[in-house]
């Protein structure tokens, strides 16, 4: 009994340092508004990039033809085909295939990385069926869809700042990821231009405006996590190009490196943070995306079994393994609603090779779970208010208020749906019912790729 209650303090304890009350959350709000100003002040003055993306026009709906899209994210990387059908034609036909990332890749060389990419490609047009036909005459064009940080040069180039969630290559850094990939093109004979380096909130944002005018942002929740805007050009101090006919530009936030002392943080966001491929970075991401939930509840297990034998005497050596629990078995865990919560049992079983826990500590487990993606998924809607906020959308103005849809995407919002309607319940918290209403949290599927494949096509080399 006396371990019980030490393991029972612990979770008390790891619940009280993620508690996010709707004070704490306005706070983070607050603080991001304020980081987002900051970002587009100055190149560098903000924890929070900013990013220009060079993209000042979103879909119209009138983009024709067929175009390509290569979405590189944190796991997989998808290549897709779109005909596009023109005005009111919509979307005619598409077909995608989806590729694994192999792990040894994402920590090796740029070379190997970009041809492997490559190779997927020109396996994917190889295979080319007669409903898709480009043009005689005509190059294909593709977007690039990379979900990393990047110093965009044009809506075409731009050069990597940093690799985050699992990758680390360091010869690709400060390249031309456009570059790059278009070498490993050409060396494996394809004749294919990259016309749009996009972010995956920029192509999200563009998937969803192509479908719904009202899209004036886009939030990713996957392996990381990310948010691009619509902001105005003159709103932008560090823009000094000629301003955009349209007078306004998507904003690339890079959101996931946002940090704040009003972030709630405990020992276990500590280590994890120190024990990364990027201590010190991405802070917000790794609270609130899935590459990192599953390790948090992972860390605070293992201090549980250490030091209250929570699960027998000895101590799991599986628990002692960093991101041996992943997020989608996380999601399990927590959406087990069966009597003996045998998904739990199960899923302790199989990863941990904890044989038998009892009913009590598999509820103690999903209090966990709970506990960690309560703290992201409310601290992700804190992060949408901060971007109403900044763009003056969290009120309602005389008496009447607009439609704003949100386009969200990534593996954790779709699948875990416990995260989800949280973040979604805490932005109506937020921002009280009479703003709710006009407020849309659309779930895009596939914008990141689609949205890339219209920017391509908006920006060919043929208009
Ligand atoms: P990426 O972010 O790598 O571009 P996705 O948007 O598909 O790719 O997101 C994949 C991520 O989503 C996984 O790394 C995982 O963290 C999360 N995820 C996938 N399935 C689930 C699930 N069932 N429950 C919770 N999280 C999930
Ligand atoms: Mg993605």
């Amino acid at each position: 009994w006396r371990r019980r209650a030490k393991a029972l303090a612990i979770v008390k304890e790891v619940e009280e340092k993620c508690a996010t009350p709707l004070g704490k959350l306005r706070q983070v709000a607050d603080a991001m508004t304020v980081e987002m100003h900051a970002g587009l002040a100055s190149e560098g003055g903000s924890k929070l990039k900013m990013l220009i993306t060079y993209v000042d026009n979103l879909p119209t709906g009138d983009e024709e033809g067929l175009y390509y899209a290569l979405d590189l994210g944190g796991t997989n990387f998808r290549v897709l085909r779109v005909q596009l059908g023109g005005k009111e034609g919509g979307i005619v036909n598409q077909e995608f295939t989806e590729v694994p990332i192999p792990p040894n890749l994402m920590v090796g060389s740029s070379n190997e990385l970009f041809e492997y990419i490559a190779s997927k490609l020109a396996k994917f047009v190889a295979e080319e069926g007669p409903d898709f036909q480009i043009p005689p005459g005509r190059q294909r064009e593709i977007g690039f869809t990379f979900s990393f940080p990047v110093m965009q040069t044009s809506i075409d180039s731009g050069n990597l700042i940093k690799w985050t969630k699992g990758f680390s290559i360091d010869d690709t850094v400060g390249k031309d990821v456009v570059g790059e990939l278009t070498k490993a093109i050409a060396k494996e004979g394809l004749d294919i231009r990259v016309t749009a380096l996009v972010n995956d909130t920029v192509g999200t944002l563009a998937g969803g405006r192509y479908t719904d005018k009202d899209v004036i942002a886009a939030v990713i929740l996957g392996t990381g996590t990310n948010a691009a805007y619509v902001e105005r050009a003159q709103a932008i101090p560090k823009w000094h190009g000629v301003l955009p006919k349209s007078g306004e530009m998507v904003i690339n936030m890079e959101w996931g490196n946002f940090r704040s002392s009003h972030l709630p943080l405990t020992e276990f966001d500590q280590a994890l943070d120190i024990e990364s491929l990027n201590p010190g970075e991405q802070v917000f991401e790794k609270i609130i995306s899935g590459m990192y939930l599953g390790e948090i509840v992972r860390r605070v297990l293992c201090k549980m079994a250490e030091e209250a034998s929570f699960f027998g005497d000895t101590v799991p050596p599986k628990l002692k393994v960093p991101f041996t629990l992943r997020t989608p078995d996380m999601s399990s865990m927590h959406h087990d609603k069966s009597a003996d919560l045998s998904v739990v049992g199960n899923k302790l079983k199989a990863i941990f090779e904890i044989a038998d826990s009892s009913l009590e500590s598999r509820k103690v487990v999903i209090e966990l779970c709970n506990i960690i993606a309560t703290r992201g998924a409310r601290l992700a809607a804190a992060g949408i208010l901060g971007i109403l906020k900044k763009l003056g959308r969290d009120t309602v103005n005389d008496g009447e208020g607009q439609r704003m849809v949100i386009s969200m995407d990534g593996g954790l919002y779709e699948h875990y749906d416990a995260y989800s309607k949280c973040l979604e319940d805490t932005i109506t918290e937020l921002v009280g019912e009479d703003v709710s209403q006009h407020i849309v949290i659309q779930h895009s599927m596939d914008g990141s790729g689609i949205g890339a494949a219209l920017l391509a096509a908006s920006h060919s080399q043929y208009l």
